[in-house]
């Protein structure tokens, strides 16, 4: 039940999926996402904790049932857990149906056991290699060992775990099998994300990185019998079943728009900003209208405003590349 009329954007898709940034600083410094020198934003520009609540309980009082939390590394946000405190209320009255995170893994000794009474049930951590010398050259900063104690604690507070993997060619394409092996014997789920074109590389590297998901999945099949899932979540992800192991495999390829659709998500950065599809710049300030008030009158109007601009589709392709910075920013605030 919601206390408002629900939100529905202009092509009748139910808007119940909100993804929020809590943070644009990270632990790491992913190649393909940031530089390794990056100037975060100042404080006052961010939203705060207290913020971020109000924020996200309007859209749950406006028809959000699932929440993720994102990044930047949303878990080295300072006082977290008072946020995820603040979310959980609104699992116990049972107007979110989920709430969850995409982390790199690098807190989850510290947290597991908190998200997890706090309500949590279900985690991404994003691993794109099980060798310890690739995994600091991707991750820059990051360490392996620390991820994966962080996993097994996940699993041992009785979190499930889906590991992200961004496919990258040259870099972990030879790891393919071994990934997923690892997988079924520490029963997580898996999904394979197509790199996108943002983080700081030329364009070259770029290219020569593309490894799309069509020939991963053929890759797969020299060796699994692979079963299209119907499952649909509304985002960008599609799922097949490997029959011999009964595993799940997600892939996740943001470039092409075969899920727009179905599209029943919209994003929030940490500075406040709304956006309404993953491949187009439009994006509204819901943080001026937060702030103007205590009452939350003008965030809602503000709120119900954007989603009528929310797109059919979007045309989001590699020659956006070439609009340098763009999806640097548009991802490093949304989390990815
Ligand atoms: N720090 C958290 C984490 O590591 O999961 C959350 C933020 S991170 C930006 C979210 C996801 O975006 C990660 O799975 C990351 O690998 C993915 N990502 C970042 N840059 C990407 C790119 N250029 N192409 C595809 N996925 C990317």
């Amino acid at each position: 039940m919601t206390a408002f009329a629900p939100l529905i954007d202009p092509f009748a898709r139910p808007i119940q999926y909100l993804r929020v940034s809590v943070t644009d600083r990270c632990d790491f410094r992913c190649t393909y996402c940031m530089s390794e020198h990056m100037t975060f934003l100042p404080k006052k520009e961010l939203l705060s904790l207290e913020e971020l609540d109000r924020m996200c309980s309007a859209f749950i009082g406006l028809g959000v049932e699932k929440l993720r939390i994102t990044g930047g590394e949303p878990l080295v946000r300072k006082g977290i857990m008072t946020f995820f405190e603040a979310m959980s209320r609104h699992l116990e009255s049972g107007a979110l149906r989920e709430l969850t995170l995409t982390t790199n893994g690098s807190q989850l000794v510290k947290y597991s056991n908190d998200l997890a009474s706090l309500g949590v049930k279900r985690i991404n951590v994003s691993l794109d290699t099980l060798d310890e010398a690739k995994f600091a050259e991707i991750t820059r900063w990051g360490r392996l060992p620390q991820v994966l104690r962080g996993i097994d604690a996940a699993k041992e507070a009785g979190l499930r775990v889906k590991i992200n993997v961004v496919a990258i060619k040259g870099f972990n394409e030879d790891e393919l099998f071994n990934i997923v092996d690892w997988c079924a014997r520490e029963d997580h789920d898996l999904t394979f994300i197509e790199v996108m074109p943002m983080g700081e590389m030329g364009e070259e590297t770029r290219l020569d990185q593309y490894w799309p998901l069509k020939d991963l999945r053929a890759t797969l099949a020299e060796r699994f019998t692979l079963t299209e899932l119907s499952e649909n979540t509304g985002g960008p992800a599609r799922y097949v079943r490997l029959e011999e192991t009964g595993q799940k495999i997600g892939f996740i390829t943001p470039l092409t728009h075969n899920f727009c659709e179905s599209c029943n998500r919209v994003r929030l950065t940490c500075t406040g900003e709304l956006f309404m599809c993953l491949g187009q710049e439009d994006n509204a300030d819901l943080r001026a209208p937060l702030r103007a008030s205590e009452s939350d009158d003008l965030l809602i109007a503000a709120i119900r405003e954007a989603i009528t601009h929310k797109p059919k589709g979007h045309d989001f392709d590699y020659s956006r590349q070439k609009v340098k910075g763009q999806m640097t920013r548009h991802m490093s605030h949304t989390g990815g």
